[in-house]
């Protein structure tokens, strides 16, 4: 007896009717004819197997005979992973303080470390990095310097690097992408060189328009960070660099994100842009998830006219469903090699 499958989903975006299979992880942008056999479907529904529009929908396994458990292909595909995939990390995102000259209104870390606030010394953090290269040993491994803000542990950003270098040549790993991800106000002329030199990607917080920006990105004393994060932009621009921004989006900010994407990109000189998770609160993120969503949607449109890479919340949600795969790695590597 053919029935409608458990994993057939029908959902519709302005006269667009779509069907999506949590199964196979396929969508497909269908008549209204097909839609309403799957939506409208019940017990009592008869179907007629030789229409065309009938065969297509069980060839697609939105009716099925005996329905697949979602379980079964699930564990079916992380098997055949397992086979493929050596079992290794090798993307290391690390703290390097969670100190900071800034006192961002949205910061967690702030919150979380209001009044004790660690950084990472020396020999923990070779041990640290000594451990990730044995365990990628012939790999390609990424790591990212991270905080509170990184720069105020450049000497270890530097351990780190000649590390990863020294193991390259030693053909102990096969290559390091490194980035820092940064406030931005710290740079200076010797850091954009050592970044240049040594091929470290470098990200600078912002979040667009000065008067956004800088109701949340804040200094210690208040005032906003605009105008300083800018003028190193400049700089790293005048010595022929990349600028890559990470924009945060908050309840304060959101409405605005594509605007300040236009701008970033137009005034600014943007060359990527990335957009990071809401930041967490006690009782979940300050922003409705759908008006997010919708924003990303319009700066995906921006980007992709203006032809700059970008990076968001639901980067790696398209990319695996246009591939119909599952998440089987970390939330920033889509893939194992
Ligand atoms: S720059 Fe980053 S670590 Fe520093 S206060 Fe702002 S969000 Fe927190």
């Amino acid at each position: 007896m053919i029935k409608k499958s458990e994993n057939a989903f029908c959902f519709s975006i302005g006269n667009k009717k779509y069907l999506f299979n949590a199964n196979t992880l396929k969508m497909f942008e269908v008549e209204e004819d097909q839609y309403k056999l799957v939506e409208a479907f019940d017990e009592h529904s008869e179907l007629n197997q030789n229409s065309q529009a009938v065969k297509e929908l069980i060839d697609e396994g939105f009716f099925v005979f005996k329905e697949l458990k979602y379980m079964d292909l699930k564990k079916k595909r992380y098997e055949m992973a397992s086979k493929a995939d050596k079992n290794y990390i090798s993307y290391l995102r690390i703290s390097l303080t969670e100190g900071c000259n800034m006192r961002c209104k949205y910061c967690f870390v702030a919150e979380e470390f209001e009044k004790k606030k660690h950084s990472m010394d020396e020999d923990k953090f070779i041990s640290i990095i000594e451990d990730f290269i044995t365990h990628n040993y012939k790999n390609n491994v990424s790591i990212q310097y991270f905080g509170g803000e990184p720069l105020l542990k450049m000497n270890l950003i530097k351990i780190g690097n000649e590390m990863l270098k020294s193991a390259i040549a030693d053909g102990k790993i096969k290559s390091a992408n490194q980035e820092v991800v940064t406030n931005g106000t710290l740079i200076n002329e010797d850091i954009i060189n050592y970044f240049h030199e040594n091929d470290i990607k470098c990200t600078i917080s912002l979040d667009g328009l000065k008067e956004i920006n800088d109701r949340n990105r804040i200094f210690a004393d208040g005032s906003g960070t605009y105008d300083t994060v800018v003028s190193k932009c400049q700089l790293i621009k005048s010595m022929n660099g990349r600028v890559s921004f990470l924009m945060t989006p908050s309840k304060d900010n959101l409405d605005y994100l594509p605007r300040s994407i236009q701008y970033m990109i137009d005034e600014l000189g943007a060359d990527e842009i990335n957009i990071n998770a809401p930041q967490p609160r006690v009782d979940g993120w300050d922003v409705d998830g759908a008006f997010l969503a919708d924003k990303i949607i319009q700066s995906i449109e921006i980007c992709q006219d203006c032809n700059i890479p970008f990076n968001h919340p639901a980067s790696n949600l398209i990319f695996l469903l246009q591939r119909h795969e599952l998440q089987r790695y970390s939330c920033i590597v889509l893939a194992s090699k």
